[in-house]
């Protein structure tokens, strides 16, 4: 049906990136574990986490993990929160409700778009966006702690 299917019987290792035959549970040459089985589309357990690059940054994070059905229905529903929210005010929180859904489903609708060879191997490619998350909130602490300290230092 789809590309991956393709490789659904390959199995690599990730250490050493010889092929592990279904039989085997860890690689003969150096004992790796066997990766996740991941080229069906079978989604692991452990891609049921919460998403939180799809939850704050929603459109930008699908375009820039190339989901561009999941950017395209989020623009749409964007248009659609918008005129709502010209009925009425209340109906911009459906917004919310579009983030929230990101963040329980972002992983697993990223997952399955490509075709990665373990979870690790999955999470690895987040690293910038936790690189990211980390900075804005460094730089979101030092703008509130600067004022109250400079505020209760000037006060003494
Ligand atoms: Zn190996």
């Amino acid at each position: 049906m789809m590309k991956s299917d393709v490789y659904a019987a390959e199995v690599y290792c990730s250490h050493c990136g010889r092929k592990i035959y279904p039989e085997w549970a860890r690689c003969e040459s150096c004992g790796t574990p066997r990766p996740i089985q991941t080229a069906s589309f079978e989604v692991p357990a452990e891609i049921h986490r919460w998403n939180w690059p799809a939850f704050w940054f929603g459109w930008i994070w699908a375009l820039a993990r190339g989901l561009y059905t999941v950017m395209g229905i989020w623009l749409g529903l964007y248009v659609l929160i918008w005129v709502a929210w010209l009925v009425s005010p209340f109906l911009a929180l459906a917004a919310l409700v579009l983030h929230f859904v990101a963040g329980a489903k972002g992983y697993e609708w990223d997952w399955r778009q490509g075709h990665w060879h373990s979870s690790e191997e999955f999470y690895f490619s987040y690293r910038r966006w936790y690189g990211l998350g980390w900075v804005i909130v460094i730089a979101a602490g030092i703008t509130v702690l600067v004022p109250i300290v400079w505020a209760l230092w000037s006060t003494r």
